[in-house]
């Protein structure tokens, strides 16, 4: 069972590698995440902070208040953001009791792979947001208490 590495774990601020060969790893990886994040009582989870270093993060912004809609994420890239920017308090899986004011734009467009390596794209708002790019900071080794100082 997959263990939720805690800061200032070195692990957590690596820069991720690219998922380049799909295969049964990835699915098994996701479902890893999900069962991790779903047993945290989170809403996001990324590889790095289950200690694997592979850009893949899986969200789930619904769980708690209705329906599950598990999300996976392979090579997540921002391709374009919203000017407009919103501050909303962030948590995080990896730093336990610590709440961050965070600010970020309040949409984005992204291009990612699914777990079979086909290319999505999509725009998202709202808390999907803010779930997406926090996830998508841990990728590339930045946590929330990063953001402090803005
Ligand atoms: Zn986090």
């Amino acid at each position: 069972m997959a263990s939720i590495l805690l800061a200032p774990d070195a692990l957590l601020r690596a820069q991720c590698d690219r998922v380049e060969i799909f295969s049964g790893m990835q699915g098994a990886l996701a479902m890893e995440l999900l069962g991790a994040m779903y047993r945290a009582e989170g809403r996001g989870l990324a590889a790095p902070q289950i200690g694997v270093t592979q850009r893949m993060f899986v969200i789930d912004t619904s769980w708690k208040e209705g329906a599950p809609r598990p999300m996976v994420f392979v090579n997540p890239q921002i391709t374009d953001a919203a000017a407009e920017t919103a501050t909303g308090e962030e948590r995080c899986l990896s730093i336990p009791d610590h709440a961050v004011d965070v600010t970020r734009p309040v949409w984005i467009d992204l291009r990612w792979q699914d777990l079979t390596g086909a290319p999505m794209e999509g725009r998202f708002s709202g808390f999907d947001a803010v779930c997406i790019q926090h996830e998508r900071d841990h990728l590339d080794g930045v946590l929330i208490t990063d953001h402090e100082a803005d």
